[in-house]
């Protein structure tokens, strides 16, 4: 189920900058990224930030370029491999018992039903 964003104008910097590339002396190392390779990346960065998935944004037709749709991220929750889960969500046995989520921050009982991205710091 797609939703409408509309990108900050961080986002957006964010977005323009990710799909200019590295720098020109990174690129000694291994293959360079196509344009499209380096688009994708940006999106999926902003994606993460705002909280949809980033492969699946498009433009909304007749709108300014910070209209997208895109799905929606679901949280991204401590698992048992995550070593850096907190020790708040864990029991005695070190267990993870609580839902936390990685990415916002969201804790069991108000996790919304969609990530909003990113903790803002
Ligand atoms: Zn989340």
């Amino acid at each position: 189920m797609r939703r409408e964003y509309v990108l900050t104008d961080d986002q957006l910097k964010m977005l323009i900058e990710g799909m200019k590339g590295p720098p020109l002396i990174m690129l000694q190392c291994g293959q360079p990224e196509s344009v499209q390779e380096r688009a994708n990346r940006a999106w999926v960065e902003v994606g993460l930030e705002a909280g949809f998935d980033g492969m699946t944004a498009r433009p909304v037709y007749g709108k300014p370029m910070q209209y997208i749709t895109a799905e929606p991220l679901k949280h991204d929750l401590y698992a048992e491999k995550d070593d850096d889960a907190p020790s708040s969500i864990k029991d005695r046995n070190g267990e993870i018992v609580l839902g936390l989520c990685k990415r916002c921050g969201q804790g069991e009982g108000d996790l919304e039903e969609f990530c909003p991205g990113r903790k803002k710091l």
